[in-house]
């Protein structure tokens, strides 16, 4: 759908199909990439960046089917800022697309071996191409972290003057901190109004970080992948932004947050990157306590432990039995099968309870801790 945008609100912008498939090794199947683009859909992400059409093939023709699936989302096509990869875009029936192009000098120097200036004029023209179709365009300042500043926002003038509808700021190489990424959008803010996407990467950790601080300095776009899947760190995680910004923030954005674990093991099974059980928002460990302490406390209120509710994000909380168990969670684990353990009892078998996960290092299966109290409680079957 024909992207429209309102003041004041923020957008996501998932390149979960475009940068998470740039991962090294990562191949999604057409049918996956459609099934992922209908999934993000669903959730209500705004727009979708699905892939590269000058790479011809079944990518392009896997980005047309996209286009045509009639989704709420804008889809978005990637693009050097070359007019011909423009039109290539524009063939797949895209509602918009990001016109891509190096900003700081190591990049023009190095790796385009050019100036300043053909940047500002090759942008301009591929801009000017695409606005003439009616295009909703993005154009990305590549390595904009390292980009010199007054550059930066020459860069972002220009831009703004060929008819760009928004800056795409990359940090490229996931060099930035919060507080080097909150100044430099305050800056460019200050001198352009333009819309700002915030486009982190997670080299030491902080992409999620750094995009909300984009936010905060006034940055209405947040690019994000699912899982954080993207080049050699990864990306901003769309869980995690869009958690973030509903309970630290408080800043809701309407997306269906429940189906976010379904959407994860999807994406982690169809690129082939396994999902580590402590991954912030959707890990299964998430909401696994063991430790005596904690344990007695969520099971009290599960709010002394956990930020949000499991299924918010479609997970469920997990009481887990080993070494660092205390009675309360032998009782409760008791009382899921219906059957009350005495206090007493609960004592007598932590110590059994302790040694066997010590023995075995992992936690136990319910079963294991059933025979433990039929061996050494009760000689009458527990359960
Ligand atoms: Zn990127």
């Amino acid at each position: 759908m024909k992207f429209k945008k309102e003041d004041g609100k923020l957008y996501l912008v998932d390149t979960t199909l475009r940068d998470g498939e740039q991962t090294a090794g990562v191949v999604f199947a057409n049918s996956e990439k459609i099934r992922i683009a209908k999934m993000l859909d669903e959730i209500g992400v705004h727009q979708l960046e699905v892939g590269i059409p000058t790479m011809g093939g079944d990518e392009k023709e896997t980005i047309a089917k996209i286009a045509k699936l009639g989704l709420n989302a804008s889809i978005m096509a990637w693009n050097r800022a070359v007019v011909n990869d423009v039109k290539e875009s524009l063939e797949c029936g895209v509602d918009a697309v990001a016109i891509s192009i190096s900003t700081s000098d190591i990049h023009i120097e190095h790796k385009l071996r050019t100036s300043r200036q053909w940047v500002l004029d090759h942008m301009t023209s591929a801009v000017e191409f695409a606005k003439k179709d009616g295009v909703y365009v993005s154009v990305n300042a590549e390595d904009a972290s390292r980009t010199d500043m007054d550059f930066l926002i020459e860069f972002t003038r220009c831009a703004k003057q060929a008819g760009a509808d928004r800056l795409r700021f990359c940090d490229t190489v996931g060099i930035l901190d919060p507080f080097k990424t909150y100044d430099i959008i305050k800056k460019i803010k200050e001198a352009i109004d333009i819309d700002i996407e915030m486009h982190t990467h997670n080299d030491f950790g902080m992409a999620t970080a750094n995009a909300l601080a984009g936010f905060k300095a006034g940055a209405n776009f947040i690019g994000v992948t699912v899982n954080g899947l993207g080049e050699r760190a990864g990306n901003a995680a769309l869980e995690e932004v869009v958690m973030a910004l509903k309970h630290v923030y408080k800043y809701d954005i309407n997306i269906d947050t429940k189906r976010f674990r379904e959407i994860s093991e999807y994406v982690s099974t169809a690129s082939g990157r396994q999902l580590p059980s402590w991954k912030a928002i959707v890990g299964t460990n998430v909401f696994a306590h063991e430790s005596g302490i904690h344990v007695d406390g969520a099971l009290k209120d599960p709010h002394t432990y956990e930020i949000f509710d499991p299924d918010e994000v479609g997970l469920e909380r997990q009481i887990v039995i080993g070494k660092h168990s205390g009675t309360a969670a032998l009782i409760n684990k008791f009382k899921e099968y219906g059957r009350v353990l005495p206090e007493e009892e609960a004592k007598e078998l932590l110590p059994y309870v302790r040694s066997l996960s010590i023995q075995l290092k992992r936690p136990l299966f319910d079963k294991e801790l059933i025979y433990l109290y039929e061996e050494h409680i009760s000689k009458i079957k527990a359960i």
